[in-house]
């Protein structure tokens, strides 16, 4: 009856949006290459952060001041070299 309306979104289409900078890009996978390695990397970084909270969520020992002799099970001074049983630590 009337004529068409034009589409819209094709133009829209013709330049893809980058996902991460929100720029136009005319990339063949809608994505600026430095983009894609940006979010590569921010990618990495997630994993590492998720490493670094789960080692933080390792149990640690009670305190790093002292240490536990393994002879008698006394807690001297983490400077002691000897303990009063006569261990001596490494
Ligand atoms: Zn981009
Ligand atoms: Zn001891």
């Amino acid at each position: 009856m009337s004529e068409k309306k034009p589409t819209p979104g094709v133009a829209k289409q013709m330049g893809k949006v980058c996902p991460v900078c929100g720029a136009k890009t005319y990339s063949h996978g809608g994505i600026h290459p430095q983009c894609a390695v940006q979010q590569a990397d921010s990618a990495r970084a997630e994993e590492l952060k998720a490493a670094r909270k789960s080692e933080s969520n390792a149990p640690k020992p009670s305190s790093w001041t002292k240490k536990k002799c393994p002879k008698c099970g006394a807690e001297p001074h983490v400077r002691r070299k000897v303990c009063d049983c006569g261990h001596v630590f490494f």
